[in-house]
């Protein structure tokens, strides 16, 4: 990679989960974590690429998040955005993934302890809408932009907007659809990412801070559209979601209690 990347190279991005043990765990691969950090090295030597690091936060590796951050710092990382797992994929129905409302408060006041200092901006992911910790957690306010500003083409051919959201919002496949028509169907196919009426409905139709939020991230909705699978803002609040009902997880208990 040295001497190969051009300054007009896009973004790459690179998972870390966690210490040695926490990420092996997620990743379910006893080499992974070398791998990752190997790959982390280079990036972070090569002078043309723009990276960040990703760490998908859960229940084994949120009190590693200070020693983490060391870490990163000590491998020269200057950027590293945090994530919740979504519960969607092997994630819906393993409660090791789900944070309580008291770890994910300690997530926010972590990451917003944590901005801008030492040298490696730390921000939250622009999955959810957050409350009372927006503008403390990331450099902007809630707003998923699937479809929007975001386009993706995933593995099989398929156009959507960012690849973990359901399958069910695919807007063709660049491998059935004349190539001149590509750019049609991101002019004209779109609209479902882009007039989010149907959102309000569900929990979020009654939702006071709908106003704020505009029904969440759209990875958080399933084909059947009918309410969002679970709520960061929510879950703070310890207020029920579908995602934790579905679990059948009134309180998970906190690993500090
Ligand atoms: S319930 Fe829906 S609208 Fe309300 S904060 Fe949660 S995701 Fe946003």
């Amino acid at each position: 990679m040295h001497g190969y990347a051009p300054r007009e190279w896009g973004a790459i991005t690179i998972s870390l989960d966690g210490l040695e043990q926490s990420h092996n765990w997620l990743r379910a691969n006893n080499n992974s974590f070398d791998h990752a950090v190997k790959a982390l090295d280079l990036i972070v030597s090569s002078k043309g690429l723009t990276y960040d690091v990703v760490t998908c936060v859960n229940r084994k590796n949120i009190n590693e998040l200070p020693e983490l951050k060391h870490f990163l710092m000590s491998r020269k990382t200057k950027a590293w955005r945090l994530f919740t797992i979504a519960p969607i994929g092997r994630a819906a129905n393993n409660s090791d993934m789900v944070l309580t409302p008291t770890e994910l408060q300690r997530l926010m006041d972590f990451i917003a302890a944590s901005r801008m200092k030492d040298g490696i901006a730390v921000t939250f992911s622009c999955e959810a809408y957050t409350g009372t910790y927006e503008r403390r957690v990331r450099d902007s306010f809630f707003f998923c932009h699937a479809g929007i500003h975001i386009a993706s083409v995933l593995i099989d051919g398929s156009i959507s907007a960012c690849p973990n959201i359901h399958r069910s919002f695919v807007q063709g496949n660049i491998y059935h659809e004349p190539f001149l028509d590509i750019l049609d169907i991101w002019n004209n196919r779109f609209d479902v990412m882009r007039n989010r009426e149907w959102m309000k409905t569900g929990i979020c139709g009654h939702c006071k801070d709908y106003k704020h939020c505009g029904g969440g991230a759209m990875h958080l909705w399933n084909e059947k559209r009918e309410t969002i699978l679970t709520c960061i803002h929510k879950t703070m609040n310890n207020e029920s979601v579908p995602h934790t009902r579905s679990l059948h997880v009134t309180a998970v208990p906190d690993a500090a209690e």
